[in-house]
């Protein structure tokens, strides 16, 4: 017995660096091999698997690993939001004249601007803390501005937290971070292996901060978005919620005042105060009329 809790006490101090620090080595062979997306996806699973695992060995929150009956309509999010993006990406090589037709004036804009020079690992770190300024922003003003949080709120109406969760976006919600986040990027004139990389440690550091494994992350919580830090933003309470917007990097919360790590167990009293719509269909559509927004919001529709 005492040998399984030290085995755990070890878990809980490793298990953040295994995931993100293993997950990037493979996808370090899975991008230099003949098949790099394929590769990438079985590195992606297995890490997956693991936190799986790890969340039924050493959870964080015994209670989050009940079903709460919104796995399908997560993982349905989740395959759309992927979906369309991809979608667009293969719209782009099989109609390059009507995609160049589109993005016309932003092609016309790209810049060369990035240090193609520099060491692959210094380009990533850079593409990651920029497109974590542009991220930092869209997340912030999602939740500070009604117009935005009306999407957001999907993500933040699950009660429990586990690696599921981490996909589940509004599509709209999903586009405007990818739009802010990658778009300064391309602009710079940033290659295509810079966004594979940075999609990678978004990747890792996503099914991290949602997985409902208990980590001792420590000086991590000072560099990285870690569980800790958010679940804390998935608080009900609003001061507690409004705070650690990064999603790969805390920096900019620093920076701008909003990082919040108090020196007690994180918060697993989590939720929204307003209502969202029961099914993916009436979930994705809920943000377009009227009372759906009122119901996100909290305000019942007599009340004006
Ligand atoms: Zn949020
Ligand atoms: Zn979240």
């Amino acid at each position: 017995m005492a040998k399984n809790e030290a085995v755990k006490r070890a878990l809980t101090y490793c298990s953040w660096p295994m995931v993100f620090f293993g997950g990037l080595v493979g996808a370090y062979f899975a991008f230099t091999s003949q098949h790099p997306i394929t590769g990438f996806l079985a590195v992606y699973a297995g890490a997956l698997m693991t936190l799986f695992l790890l969340e039924r060995y050493i959870p964080y929150d015994t209670q989050w690993l009940e079903p709460d009956g919104e796995t399908v309509n997560s993982i349905a999010h989740t395959l759309l939001t992927k979906g369309l993006v991809q979608l667009a990406a293969l719209a782009s090589v099989i109609f390059p004249m009507l995609t160049a037709g589109f993005l016309q004036p932003l092609a016309a804009m790209k810049f060369d601007l990035w240090p193609s020079g520099l060491p692959l690992i210094v380009q990533v770190v850079l593409a990651v803390a920029i497109a974590e300024f542009g991220l930092y922003w869209a997340h912030r003003i999602a939740h500070e501005r009604v117009f935005f949080w009306r999407f957001h709120a999907l993500h933040h109406s699950v009660v429990r937290l586990w690696v599921v969760n981490t996909g589940r976006f509004h599509v709209a919600d999903s586009l405007f971070k990818i739009a802010l986040s990658q778009i300064p990027l391309y602009l710079m004139g940033a290659p295509l292996h810079v966004f594979w990389w940075l999609a990678a440690v978004t990747a890792f550091i996503g099914i991290l901060t949602h997985c409902n494994v208990d980590m001792k992350t420590g000086p991590l919580d000072y560099v990285f978005s870690t569980p800790r830090l958010h679940r804390w933003h998935h608080s009900k309470e609003l001061p507690e919620g409004n705070t650690n917007y990064g999603e790969n990097l805390v920096v900019f919360d620093q920076l701008f005042g909003s990082y919040f790590n108090p020196d007690r167990p994180s918060s697993t009293n989590i939720g929204i105060k307003g209502e969202i719509a029961k099914g993916f269909l009436p979930q994705l559509f809920q943000p377009f009329t009227k009372d759906g927004v009122r119901q996100i919001i909290g305000r019942s529709t007599k009340d004006n």
